[in-house]
């Protein structure tokens, strides 16, 4: 089973955690559960979202002393080093829309002993490994892969189905045209499933 995070939270040496899945499968939510536990021990969060990302405020983290913490939007992932001042705990959301360079970023803020916590989606609409995750997942200490519900069948789903006409993978936000799918019914909606 993965690894889990928890066990060299504590320690101050610094590290990458990855979570990643599908949309709806609760991603930014386990990013705001790790990020509200590190500041109800007091320690200090920043939070990075791509500017790209404009649908809502989806990261907002409550601190220990009740002010909610926002997250910066930044145009790029070396925009974050400008950003981190003195935090202990940096958390990315929406990570799949930064450059491959964020993978270089978050092993320099680890280094630096600090605690990188990142949601992203791992796969675009076509089941392809989306931007930077694929480098993340492989330079992080610990990846949890989230599952939404298939809308379909009930079975854990890890792609994003896309069922309107747009190719704008940006687009990815909008929650209206977008459908959580297990592999065999993903098959099926994207006509991929074989002859038998
Ligand atoms: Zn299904």
């Amino acid at each position: 089973m993965d690894f889990d995070a928890s066990d060299w939270m504590h320690r101050p040496k610094g590290g990458i955690e990855v979570v990643c899945g599908s949309m709806f499968s609760g991603k930014t939510e386990e990013l705001i559960r790790r990020l509200k536990r590190a500041g109800f021990a007091h320690q200090k969060i920043e939070i990075f979202k791509p500017a790209i990302d404009v649908r809502y405020d989806t990261v907002r983290v409550v601190s220990h002393d009740e002010k909610a913490v926002n997250s910066t939007p930044v145009q790029t992932a070396s925009e974050i080093l400008l950003h981190v001042s003195d935090a202990e705990v940096v958390g990315i959301d929406e990570a799949q829309f930064f450059g491959e360079d964020l993978a270089e970023v978050c092993t320099l803020l680890a280094n630096r002993g600090i605690r990188v916590i990142i949601a992203g989606l791992d796969m675009d609409f076509e089941g392809k490994p989306f931007g930077p995750m694929p480098q993340l997942m492989a330079i992080a200490e610990s990846v949890t892969k989230v599952h939404a519900v298939c809308v379909k069948c009930g079975n854990p789903a890890q792609f994003s189905h896309r069922f309107s006409g747009s190719k704008n993978l940006v687009q990815l936000g909008e929650t209206d045209s977008y459908e959580p799918l297990c592999r065999r019914c993903y098959l099926e909606a994207t006509g991929q499933t074989e002859k038998e």
